[in-house]
């Protein structure tokens, strides 16, 4: 694909799912084998990231000129909300937003499929977070296709080519947006089945993670084999160097925060952001400023 000098093309990572060739299979779920970190190694260096962020986000709002839309999407239990906590926690509030969608509301519903998120998309020199998205339309929608028919639609074609209609409506979407200044990172964090169930089974015995529980996530595992297609075929219809999706191991927490944390620093270094220059007008009016002020 064609590089344009104002569309964001995505960064050099072990974890960019570059083009339709692979299988969900082949993409680990855990760190690097001989990979020199140890857990505080990863918190540490998540830790140096978290500050570096805290000075580039200023820098993003300034500017003025470009929004960052991450979308997170993973199967129950992949650590969506600590990604988000662990990545985001040094950030001013003033600059970003996060956004959790659940199941649509009959107002939602009545609407197209992209029309409740579309709403949320950060404006420019923001930061918009999706904990889950309109990705969820080719996801959990495409494993339970009978969801479709509470979505009021108008056509129903064969279902191969709703979901290559309904990528396509995403890319089309996605192209707009970066055409117009956002920056989309998009996350799959890739929990494997077997730390899924020690991460059910930990909520399950501590009193303070009952909460979290729902019976739809024991249910849903069910339907595992089917998600990892949809996963599969999502990603490989969607990633694109101006809205790449990452693929992130997610069995280690903290090399997960810390390979999250590390593609969105460098994509936000990558922008090559400085703040507003002042021209001579604007020099004038701050040494006018200040001569008066000294002699107040
Ligand atoms: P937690 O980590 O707390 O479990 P969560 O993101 O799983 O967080 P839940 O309230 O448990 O939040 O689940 C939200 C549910 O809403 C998910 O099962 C998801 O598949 C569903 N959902 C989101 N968007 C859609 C959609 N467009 N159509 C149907 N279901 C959706
Ligand atoms: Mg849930």
């Amino acid at each position: 694909m064609r590089n344009r000098k104002n569309l964001f093309h995505a960064l050099n990572s072990p974890y960019l799912a570059e083009n339709g060739s692979f299988t969900v299979q082949s993409l680990p779920t855990t760190p690097p084998a001989g990979s020199q970190g140890s857990n505080k190694d990863y918190k540490r260096k998540l830790n140096k990231i978290v500050r570096e962020l805290q000075v580039l986000q200023p820098v993003l709002y300034a500017s003025g000129t470009r929004a960052v839309l991450m979308i997170f999407q993973a199967m129950d239990a992949a650590g969506k909300d600590s990604t988000i906590r662990a990545v985001m926690t040094g950030i001013n509030p003033a600059g970003c937003k996060v956004y959790s969608f659940k199941t649509p509301s009959e107002r939602e519903l009545a609407h197209d499929f992209l029309w409740r998120t579309y709403q949320c998309m950060p404006e420019k020199g923001r930061i918009g977070i999706f904990n889950r998205s309109y990705y969820e339309e080719v996801l959990v929608v495409r494993v339970h296709p009978e969801m479709l028919d509470s979505q009021n639609l108008a056509l129903r074609p064969g279902l191969k080519t709703l979901w290559r209609e309904r990528y396509q409506s995403i890319c089309d979407m996605e192209r707009h947006l970066a055409r117009n200044g956002t920056v989309i990172l998009k996350f799959w964090l890739n929990v494997s089945q077997e730390e899924q169930k020690r991460r059910f089974m930990r909520r399950l015995h501590k009193k303070e993670k009952h909460w979290k529980w729902s019976p739809a996530d024991l249910e849903e595992r069910e339907y595992w084999p089917d998600y990892m297609e949809a996963y599969e075929q999502m990603i490989r219809a969607t990633s694109k160097p101006w809205a790449p999706w990452y693929t992130i191991p997610a069995d280690n927490k903290p090399f997960m925060h810390y390979s999250v944390a590390k593609i969105v620093k460098a994509t936000l270094q990558s922008l090559g952001l400085e703040y507003p220059k002042p021209d001579a007008g604007t020099h004038r009016h701050l040494a006018d400023a200040r001569k008066q002020l000294q002699g107040d």
